[in-house]
């Protein structure tokens, strides 16, 4: 059971004309441990809502021991990214949930091709970081973004091609120069390094893109390892502030270990067991793939949206935690 943690912004690093980095500290002094690749859940202030939950991975790698890092990029009409973007200075606090995800390498001795896009560029460079720092493997990184003025990090990356030369290889993809990376030529692109473990983060067209290149090439989908930058619906931080509130109870059984949870109506179980520090399954986190899925055995729960499990599949009580709100007052969950 993981609590809001309050940390405290000690640094705020202009990456590029769009992007903030943030360090941030924990308030209390407690370390806050986490894994290449894994996120935050911020609360972000809202004079609308009270609050706003917001996920930004961590750019920064457990084993550099600094502050923790998250890298924002302002996105067109939002609300949350141009919050920290403009708001964020040395002194700011602002709440955070424990670190989470599952986007993270079983192993850091094997080979890696990390494929990012934009700020799919965060957690990517966690994973490399730590990879190159403490394992053995080789690591290719193709990085596409829009022209070089958007490249966030790429001293760092300058540094670390440089410190590496025989187990890193950089490839800048730059769409001023080389237009859009088509499936062709991400399956051109990948294909030498096809036998490794692959990591990809960017703008869902890019993923998608680097999904079916890979399926061309042969790569099983179980070596594709996909995070998708969406904005949380509900409030995972409602539970740790009330558990009185209208909420049901969840009862979750994953990996031989059983939990119980007080599960605000309006949070979608994902987001709840990701909060709640349980490393759930998942990957695209709206409703279109089946990464997530999981079995209601006693109780009732509402999908808010479907487009993969068929009318059996539900008959048989499979859900979509990403997608799945409580009816009834208890539910009782099963990832078998
Ligand atoms: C695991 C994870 C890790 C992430 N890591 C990062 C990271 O490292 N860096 C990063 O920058 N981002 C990251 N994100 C994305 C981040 O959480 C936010 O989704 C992103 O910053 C946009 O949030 P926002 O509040 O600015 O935009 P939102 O306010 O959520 O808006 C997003 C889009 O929806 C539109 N929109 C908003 N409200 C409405 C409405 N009512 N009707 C129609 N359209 C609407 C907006 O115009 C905008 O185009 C991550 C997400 C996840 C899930």
């Amino acid at each position: 059971m993981s609590a809001a943690e309050t940390l405290r912004v000690v640094r705020v690093i202009a990456e590029t004309h769009d992007a903030v980095s943030l360090e941030l500290v924990t308030e209390s002094g407690r370390p806050l441990p986490y894994r290449p690749g894994q996120f935050l859940t911020l609360r972000i202030p809202s004079a609308r809502t009270g609050s706003v939950a917001r996920s930004y991975s961590l750019s920064s790698a457990p084993h550099e021991d600094g502050p923790l890092k998250v890298t924002v990029k302002r996105t067109e009409g939002g609300y949350g990214s141009n919050w920290l973007c403009d708001n964020a200075v040395a002194g700011t606090t602002i709440d955070s949930l424990a670190p989470a995800g599952v986007f993270t390498p079983a192993s850091l001795d094997t080979d890696l091709l990390l494929l990012a896009a934009g700020s799919g560029i965060t957690p990517v460079l966690s994973i490399l970081k730590s990879a190159l720092a403490q394992g053995s493997g080789r690591c290719t990184l193709i990085y596409a973004n829009r022209d070089e003025n958007s490249v966030i990090f790429a001293d760092e990356l300058r540094s670390l091609t440089a410190a590496h030369p025989d187990r890193l290889v950089v490839l800048h993809w730059l769409e001023s120069v080389q237009d859009l990376p088509s499936v062709r030529t991400l399956t051109t692109l990948v294909a030498p390094w096809s036998d490794r473990e692959v990591f990809v983060c960017g703008p869902v067209p890019f993923m998608d893109a680097v999904v079916e290149a890979s399926g061309n090439l042969g790569v099983d989908p179980a070596r594709v390892h996909v995070e998708k930058f969406v904005s949380l619906s509900g409030d995972p931080f409602a539970e740790v502030d009330d558990d009185t509130g209208d909420a049901a109870r969840v009862e979750v059984e994953l990996d031989g270990t059983t939990n119980e949870f007080s599960w605000p109506r309006t949070t979608v179980l994902l987001d709840l067991l990701l909060a709640r520090g349980v490393e759930a399954p998942y990957s695209c986190r709206e409703g279109a793939c089946s990464a997530c899925v999981c079995r209601v055995v006693d109780g009732e729960v509402k999908l808010l949206r479907n487009e993969v499990l068929e009318r059996e599949d539900l008959a048989d009580g499979y859900v979509l935690a990403c997608q799945a709100v409580p009816v009834t007052d208890t539910v009782r969950i099963t990832y078998e």
